[in-house]
Parts: structure tokens; sequence; C-alpha cells
């Protein structure tokens, strides 16, 4: 099934942790609305900004998955409406303040980046429909604190 026009309900929903442990991570018809609007809003903007294919990392995950890689009840992929992702060859802090300055988001997380490092982490994404708070944040695997580029107060 196509999400949008360059991206599957496959891609969006493969998990290597689900195929080994024989998890059926299938979203339901309200979860894959949600993981439209990631495509539209999200990383269709992305792909064209910077006119280069990407794979999302991880998409959505049932709670069964999501469970078995540690991640709290609560996170937005459960939902279906949270993306991870990374642009090849581009730098996942220069993509994050892409994100910061052109597109409307939920939550914006630069997660596990080490400055110098420019592949280090990647970068997660969420989307609600008509109700985007726009914060975002980085994560260390400890601590989320508020993203901020130089120049910015
Ligand atoms: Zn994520």
């Amino acid at each position: 099934m196509r999400l949008s026009d360059h991206f599957t309900l496959q891609e969006l929903t493969k998990s290597s942790t689900a195929e080994r442990k024989g998890i059926k991570n299938a979203p339901d018809d309200t979860q894959i609305e949600s993981l439209k609007n990631v495509c539209l809003n999200i990383l269709e903007p992305v792909r064209t900004n910077y006119g280069v294919p990407l794979r999302p990392s991880s998409g959505f995950r049932c709670l069964e998955l999501n469970r078995a890689i540690g991640s709290s009840d609560s996170s937005q992929h459960v939902k279906g409406e949270a993306v991870d992702f990374e642009v090849p060859h581009i730098s996942n802090e220069d993509l994050a303040h892409w994100i910061m300055l052109n597109l409307d988001y939920d939550q914006l997380i630069l997660e596990f980046y080490r400055k110098g490092e420019p592949n280090s982490g990647w970068v997660h994404c969420s989307y609600v429909k008509g109700n985007n708070r726009k914060k975002a944040l980085k994560y260390n695997g400890k601590n989320y604190e508020r993203l901020s580029f130089s120049g910015e107060g």
C-alpha cells in the first residue's frame, strides 16, 4: 500500500526486531491515516528539499514491538504519528535545523547526535493533524534539552 508518492506502508512498518521475534506489526485504519500525514507533511517535503531518496529506520510500532525495543508506551510511534530517519550525506543536525525552520511538526527530536560527527544519531519527528505543538528537542539517551542553533536564543 502506498502512503504517499514516495513512501509505502511496508517501509513505515518494517522492523528487524518484529521479524526476529515474530511480531505482527500491523497498524489499524486510524494509525495508517496518521502515517499518511507523517509521510505527506514530513517525509515528502524533506525528500523534495534534499532531492534524494530516504528510507525511514522506524515508523509505526505496535505496542508489543515498541515494548520489545524498550521504548515507552506513550511513544508516538505506537500511534503511527512518528518516524525516525536520516538523509544520506546530510548531517542530522542540519536536517533537524531545516525541519525546525521549514515544517509544521508536533515533536522534533535530534537523537544521539554528537557534535563533530555528522552521521551520528538520527532525527525523530512526529506530526499530529490539527494539533502540532512544535516542540524541538535533543536527546542524548539520558536527558532532553531544548534544541537551538547558534544565532538563536
Ligand atoms: Zn522515534
